[in-house]
């Protein structure tokens, strides 16, 4: 259904294009013609925004011993702890995927001052 009103557009538009253009208004045409491209141009390039990876199995919990699962920035160095994990998809940050490292948890430290 919303298939054949595309094409009815479409078909209406190239009409009043045509007509446009034997009225010698070539520019109203070429100027048409500019925004439809621009137009589909944004649409097909925000469509893959709106597009999210959902998830991809149900959340199970990442506790591993004596290891924390810390998403970290490259770029600003912010860490996130993984506690559950709904999908595989790294987060992102500073407009970077975060890269996943292990690292001990303090309790597990040898060291006195961190127990
Ligand atoms: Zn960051």
């Amino acid at each position: 259904m919303r298939r054949s009103w595309v094409r009815l557009g479409m078909a209406a538009a190239v009409v009043v294009a045509v007509a446009l253009f034997a009225a010698g208004r070539g520019d109203v045409v070429a100027a048409m013609l500019l925004g439809a491209l621009i137009l589909a141009t944004g649409r097909a390039v925000f469509r893959g925004y709106s597009v999210t990876k959902g998830p991809t199995g149900p959340p199970v919990d990442v506790e591993e011993e004596g290891t924390l699962l810390v998403f970290a920035c490259e770029t600003c160095g912010e860490q996130l702890v993984l506690l559950r994990k709904g999908t595989d998809v790294p987060p992102r940050h500073c407009a970077e995927k975060m890269v996943l490292r292990r690292i001990p948890t303090p309790s597990s430290n040898p060291d006195p001052r961190y127990n």
